[in-house]
């Protein structure tokens, strides 16, 4: 990475010290670039500049950029990010923006990471809020994103409803903590609208650092409410909290495809619905491809339920009840692709857990088989044949993929 971007003029790149002297936020090299900037940056410098931070309600709000529907000009406001407390996934902070984008609609909230105008990444998150389902839900033409598009011929993206911006610090994609926007932010969130969807330059998900593909294994919540695949095909970022605090398969380990894991929070949207009726009776947290993903098998493993952990042939409980969507990625940083992670996933279900059932006495009266058998089972040959079963079925329904083997990547 280079120099921090922060220094740099937010229109050409180039490092300085200058900001507006209106607004003390936003950065130039020169009068030039102030002057390319001023046709937006003139819809928020003075409202920025007035808006004073004594006035912050409470140590959870942070300074957040609002686009009004019926406003010419987008607003700074104090947006509420409450500190939620959660068993399994600790302290992070989470916007509330409910009041503000109604509660009646799914929220969209691509980040930004990466300004493909400027072409350099961003240090920290910009999160954009919007209604997913602005383009069919009777949402009205957002006037102050189009007082942003005015200010250059194009075709734009038809934005409707409102929409917030606000930050998270650092990049990845769960961050905990939320932070104040500037109005160097604001420049690259008017890049994001100016860019969205006009060239083949994806705005959105990209992040400084090296990108590996890897897998989400999608719950039930996702799945139902948002429409994902079970097994989606993602981008991680090298910063993600994957390489930290991650988990691993014991299964996978043996088959010589080591993997490290992880869960990711619950969507509000989905969380707090869970009786809606489009999730079947099930948890909407629900992930049992995941869970399965994760048996025990390490023979000298102890049986410790209060740390969570239940030994052989039990996955810990962290991935037996609300688990939530989970994030796979090799570690030997190697593509992974969504049909690699799916006959990992059938692999361990459907043919190692029965010989771990087996071997904890579920077929009595027969004598269990011993650890040692069933260890020796768990390995590359007996993957490779599920592979090439699980192709067998592709073809069957007609579908041809040509993902190599995991190992031939
Ligand atoms: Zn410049
Ligand atoms: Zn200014």
């Amino acid at each position: 990475m280079s120099a921090d971007a922060s220094e740099s003029c937010i229109i050409c790149n180039k490092s300085t010290t200058r900001l507006c002297n209106r607004c003390k936020s936003a950065r130039y090299c020169s009068t030039t670039c102030q002057h390319a900037d001023w046709p937006t940056h003139k819809l928020l410098c003075s409202t920025f500049s007035t808006f004073g931070t004594s006035s912050r309600p409470t140590n959870e709000h942070v300074r957040a950029i609002f686009f009004p529907v019926d406003d010419k000009k987008p607003k700074v406001i104090w947006l509420h990010c409450k500190w939620q407390d959660d068993d399994d996934y600790g302290r992070y902070q989470l916007a509330q923006v409910d009041s503000i984008l109604g509660s009646d609609a799914p929220v969209g909230y691509p980040y930004i990471q990466y300004n493909p105008v400027l072409k350099r990444g961003l240090s920290d998150t910009i999160c954009v809020c919007y209604r997913d389902t602005f383009l069919i839900d009777g949402s009205k033409l957002n006037k102050s994103i189009a007082g942003i598009t005015a200010t250059k011929p194009g075709q734009y993206h038809d934005w409707r409803g409102p929409i917030i911006a606000y930050g998270k610090v650092g990049l990845g994609i769960d961050q905990t903590n939320c932070k104040d926007l500037n109005m160097n932010d604001f420049r690259h969130i008017t890049d994001y609208f100016l860019s969205y969807n006009t060239n083949h330059t994806p705005a959105i998900q990209q992040s400084i650092g090296i990108k590996m593909e890897g897998v989400k294994i999608n719950c039930v919540g996702d799945q139902k409410i948002f429409n994902k695949p079970y097994f989606e095909p993602i981008e991680v970022s090298s910063v993600d909290p994957i390489f930290s605090e991650q988990d691993s398969s014991d299964i996978a380990e043996r088959i010589g495809l080591p993997i490290f894991t992880r869960r990711c929070p619950p969507n509000p949207i989905w969380a707090k619905d869970q009786d809606d009726k489009v999730f079947e009776r099930q948890s909407p947290f629900n992930n049992q491809d995941a869970g399965f993903l994760h048996l025990c098998c390490d023979p000298k493993a102890i049986y410790d339920p209060r740390s969570g952990i239940l030994g052989w042939g039990w996955a810990s409980q962290k991935w037996q009840n609300n688990v939530g969507s989970a994030i796979v990625v090799r570690q030997d940083k190697k593509p992974l692709s969504p049909l690699h992670v799916e006959a990992l996933c059938k692999y361990c279900y459907e043919e190692i857990r029965p010989l771990l059932a087996h071997s904890i006495g579920e077929y009595a009266p027969e004598e269990p088989m011993s650890k040692d058998v069933v260890l020796a089972m768990i390995c590359r040959p007996t993957f490779i044949i599920k592979w090439y079963k699980l192709l067998d079925e592709k073809h069957e329904k007609g579908e041809f993929p040509e993902d190599p083997a995991p190992y031939d990547v």
